[in-house]
């Protein structure tokens, strides 16, 4: 699959940390035969994946559109879909399909919610569909709550 991470508040804190387990979560990903992008709606994040040392996992980095998300692809340079996504913002989530995390903002706010990526991502790829309360399939638009 093509597994498309958020940056600002899914992976990066406010404060420049990255969210714990982020390092875990790709390797294993990658380990699987998974893709690993990064994408933000901040642009290309180049600095934030090189100071962080993720570049390893990477197979790319994109500009994520913030609005008319799935038909504004082509335009963002990406010649193919996201199969699932990792983003703190619900509507991102629910038009690609996916997992929301709970915003991480700072140093100490961990949640094991990398740890949930990583099983979500392999329910989903394996099953098509996982049962945590925080993953979309592609088009639900129920609304999120922490659980
Ligand atoms: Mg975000």
């Amino acid at each position: 699959m093509n597994i498309f991470f958020d940056v600002d508040q899914t992976i990066l804190g406010m404060d420049n940390s990255l969210r714990p387990g982020v390092h875990e979560t790709m390797s294993g990903l990658k380990e699987m035969g998974h893709n690993v992008y990064i994408w933000s709606g901040m642009g290309i994040r180049r600095e934030t994946v090189r100071r962080h040392g993720l570049e390893c996992y990477v197979s790319g980095l994109y500009q994520k559109p913030l609005y008319d998300y799935v038909e504004r692809l082509e335009e963002l340079g990406l010649a193919f879909a996201p199969d699932f996504v990792v983003d703190d913002d619900p509507q991102v989530v629910s038009a690609f399909g996916g997992l929301w995390v709970p915003p991480y903002y700072k140093q100490g706010d961990d949640n094991g919610a990398m740890k949930r990526v990583l099983a979500a991502a392999t329910s989903f790829a394996t099953n098509g569909y996982s049962d945590d309360a925080h993953f979309r399939a592609r088009g639900d638009l129920r609304p999120l709550v922490r659980a």
